[in-house]
């Protein structure tokens, strides 16, 4: 019975200073693991602060440039490249076009800097489209019922040319992120017809139709203009779900798997991960929790680089293997710094 007067097996051992801790850390966190989010238009003079997102900026192309430049210093190379085009109408067209600001962004950065830099370029409609939708809109009819439809396999077609399109200005990753059934192959197909067979595909494969997106769209400008996305987003409510559209991506050929938002769906990320764990896994951790965070440090009710460091180890002990944030470069600062708060 002397076993249970005193505890034998004492956790505390390891957590008594630092050193100890440092060393039994089950997750770790790289700089290069990160992906910076950045946003690229024409017409400005100079870097828009976004509203809801503090500290994040749409940059034209000059200084975007710098931008990326400062952050290659602090150990950020991976960028994931949303567009904002000047017009933009039912099908989207600009995203096709050569002289289109996410081409050039492309073409100009890969220039710049060569293989130092990833460029993942976010490809969708719903920043080029009128109607903001992620894929192509048109009528149909029940009856005497006139409705709006997303026209999957239309939309397909567009993908793939929006893929190529990519590829040619030097994209190194495609990532798809309408959630239309399908759009892995359709893109995976474009791609290698066009001779693009190593320029590789992230997949949007789990995203949700989640309320965390509303500062993006603000920098997007591309809350759809009617409805909703919940006829191909994915529903909060589910989780197995995500297997199947995890299965279709491999199948499809994708590189990269994604889960998107992050924090409110940290069983998924571990749900995937052990799903198939032979996958590189990305999580997003979306605009809305990044605005939460600022938002709530900014009033000093929260440590702005503990609760975000805390926050993205808590992605990463979930299983995801890179994270997109918009705190990457403050992360990589902080890192540089030596800062740790463990
Ligand atoms: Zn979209």
């Amino acid at each position: 019975m002397l076993i249970l007067e005193y505890p034998r097996v004492r956790p505390r051992r390891l957590r008594k200073i630092k050193v100890i801790r440092d060393l039994v850390a089950e997750a770790r966190i790289s700089i290069k693991d990160l992906i910076m989010p950045i946003f690229v238009t024409e017409g400005i003079q100079k870097p828009q602060e976004i509203r809801s997102m503090p500290g994040i900026y749409r940059y034209d192309l000059n200084s975007l440039i710098r931008f990326i430049s400062n952050s290659l210093n602090y150990g950020i190379k991976a960028f994931l490249l949303f567009g904002i085009p000047r017009s933009k109408d039912d099908i989207g067209s600009e995203t096709l076009r050569r002289d289109s600001v996410t081409y050039k962004a492309i073409s100009t950065i890969k220039r710049e800097f060569g293989e130092e830099v990833i460029i993942f370029a976010d490809l969708c409609l719903c920043g080029y489209t009128s109607h903001a939708h992620c894929g192509l809109v048109r009528t149909a009819k029940r009856g005497s019922r006139e409705y709006m439809v997303i026209d999957n396999d239309e939309t397909l077609r567009i993908y793939g040319k929006i893929a190529v399109n990519y590829a040619e200005a030097g994209a190194d990753f495609i990532a798809p992120s309408g959630m239309m059934d399908g759009m892995v192959l359709a893109i995976r197909n474009a791609l290698d017809t066009a001779g693009f067979t190593d320029v590789g595909i992230m997949s949007y494969s789990v995203k949700y139709a989640s309320n965390f997106y509303g500062p993006f769209r603000e920098a997007l400008n591309s809350a759809p203009r009617f409805g909703d996305r919940k006829s191909y987003q994915m529903d909060p409510r589910n989780a197995k779900e995500a297997l199947k559209e995890i299965l279709l991506d491999i199948v499809e050929g994708a590189d990269i798997l994604m889960v998107k938002p992050a924090l409110a769906y940290l069983d998924i990320i571990r749900l995937v991960k052990d799903f198939v764990p032979y996958y590189p896994l990305a999580a997003y951790s979306v605009s809305g929790e990044y605005a939460m965070i600022k938002a709530a440090s900014m009033k000093g009710w929260i440590d702005e680089k503990r609760v975000v460091l805390e926050l993205v180890h808590s992605i990463k002990r979930a299983g995801a293997d890179l994270i997109i944030t918009y705190y990457a470069v403050d992360i990589a600062k902080w890192i540089n710094e030596g800062y740790d708060p463990f």
